[in-house]
């Protein structure tokens, strides 16, 4: 069975494989779409780690990019 995650960053979900940019903290491990979510992740996790744990079961909000909205 597939394991889905979601990008704490932009809300992307992922199945990862094993190129997919991936970051430790906390002793979780958390996935991301692209190496730029992971710098901005791994520049401040805890802002974006909050009490998720990586993975994402039904709370999908979509595919929103957080860096358009921040600026
Ligand atoms: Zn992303």
């Amino acid at each position: 069975m597939l394991e889905i995650y979601r990008d704490p960053l932009c809300g992307r979900l992922l199945a990862p494989v094993a190129i997919t940019p991936k970051s430790e903290y906390r002793g979780k491990t958390y996935y991301f779409c692209c190496d730029l979510c992971k710098q901005l992740f791994d520049r401040e996790p805890q802002k974006y780690a909050l009490e998720k744990d990586g993975k994402d079961e039904q709370n999908i909000k979509g595919d929103r990019h957080v860096m358009a909205k921040n600026s």
